[in-house]
């Protein structure tokens, strides 16, 4: 059992003074106690906080940070930046470039990752032996010492009827049969090694409408296993909600709802476009609706109606998605500045919204209980109170002002973890 002492925490907004307590072996918290002063042999802390959920990331486009400025045009433009970044990955670099970028995250705060994944293949879309592309991910989260929710995607076509050309062949399965077979074989490879790979788990996706026809959807909602939390993107363009209207007739939210995926396990990423139809019913479904500002933003995709999506009944989370900035705080803050922006007015999500979309919701969407919880996850961050940026700030408002810098330790599962070399 390690034991822990803080001078403050802010949990779900809320601030506490003088808190003890504890996690198990399997990095629990199994004690907590709030205002007693510190235990003897107690780590102590000053100011910390439940680690962020980063419920939505993909490691290869960190290879585009910095470099896609110049190009212009729209999301449709960069995509085509983002497949030649992932043309000449390979397991081994695919890992050494994945530890990177956990061990980025959790130095600024992150302490749990869904890693949307399906750069799975080799070029010629052979598969590699042994699920090597996945265990190079589970790999990396283990070396950087951050919970990883691994999002196998299903990604079929290159857009709505179109075949996988180029690059998009490492990413295909045939078809949602053979991505389901692929999935469970998948699950047994990394449940073997529990050990090793205690802080990982199997989560699914649907890449999206693009590259998912509804007959695949209704297939994968049918037999992927209860509880396994599925993540897609939708509606990020007003070009994809075209496209699938055209198709199909429906919403991309509507074909989600005809097979069947709709409902608490399903995480809606950017969700940026929606009708109000759209909205009551992803609402009204419990579904989360991942917010991932720095990227809707740096992609010129528009602001998403996640007021009125809290509003309507969605749970709300924040994803680093193409890793141009790796900063919970900004995530969150620009969640809320983007809101202000769009409806002319300040307290659009009021501190405790925002801290529960950063933390508790963001984990609950990548399948983990609420962190810093009795029972949860002992993840947690100690923030710098008095740092350039922070001094003066009220603690359950410094998600305004702090930022990766005041990260000063992380501690997963009741393990501090290191920082970036
Ligand atoms: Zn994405």
């Amino acid at each position: 059992m390690s034991g822990f002492w803080a001078a403050r925490a802010v949990v779900g907004g809320r601030v506490l003074e003088g808190v003890a307590f504890s996690a198990d072996a399997a990095g629990r918290v199994d004690s907590w106690r709030a205002g007693v002063r510190a235990p003897a042999a107690a780590l102590a802390f000053g100011l910390i906080t439940p680690g962020f959920a980063n419920a939505h990331s993909h490691a290869f486009h960190r290879r585009l940070r910095g470099r896609t400025h110049s190009l212009g045009g729209d999301f449709w433009r960069w995509r085509e930046a983002m497949y030649a970044a992932a043309e000449d990955l390979e397991p081994d670099t695919y890992h050494e470039l994945a530890t990177g970028l956990f061990r980025e995250l959790a130095g600024a705060g992150y302490t749990a990752v869904g890693e949307f994944h399906y750069l799975r293949h080799c070029r010629d879309g052979s598969p590699y032996p042994s699920n090597a592309m996945e265990l190079a991910l589970a790999e990396a989260a283990r070396d950087a010492g951050i919970r990883l929710t691994l999002l196998d995607a299903c990604y079929l076509t290159g857009g709505i009827g179109q075949e996988l050309t180029g690059a998009q062949r490492r990413f295909g399965d045939g078809d949602a049969a053979g991505w389901l077979d692929r999935w469970g074989r998948l699950r047994d490879a990394l449940a073997a090694p529990a050990d090793t790979f205690g802080l990982v788990r199997l989560g699914a996706a649907a890449h999206s409408v693009r590259a998912v026809p509804p007959a695949g959807l209704a297939r994968i909602a049918a037999e992927l296993p209860a509880g396994v939390p599925i993540h897609t993107h939708l509606s990020e363009t007003p070009q994809e909600n075209r496209d699938c209207v055209r198709a199909y007739g429906l919403t991309p939210t509507q074909v989600m709802a005809e097979a069947g995926l709709l409902g608490p396990r399903l995480a809606a990423v950017h969700a940026t476009h929606l009708t109000p139809d759209d909205i009551v019913a992803l609402g009204a479904s419990g579904a989360t609706v991942v917010a991932c500002p720095t990227t809707e933003a740096d992609l010129g995709d528009g602001i998403g109606p996640a007021r009125a999506l809290a509003d309507a009944g969605a749970r709300l989370a924040i994803g680093s998605d193409q890793q141009v900035v790796i900063d919970p705080f900004r995530e969150l803050a620009s969640l809320e500045g983007h809101q202000r922006l769009a409806l002319r007015r300040r307290g659009v999500f009021s501190p405790p919204e925002l801290w529960r979309a950063g933390q508790a919701d963001g984990y609950r969407c990548l399948g983990f209980d609420p962190p810093l919880e009795l029972g949860g996850p002992c993840d947690f961050i100690e923030l710098d109170p008095a740092s350039p940026r922070t001094a003066g700030s009220q603690p359950d408002q410094i998600i305004f002002a702090a930022g990766p810098a005041d990260v000063l330790r992380t501690v997963v599962g009741g393990r501090p973890v290191g920082r970036t070399p």
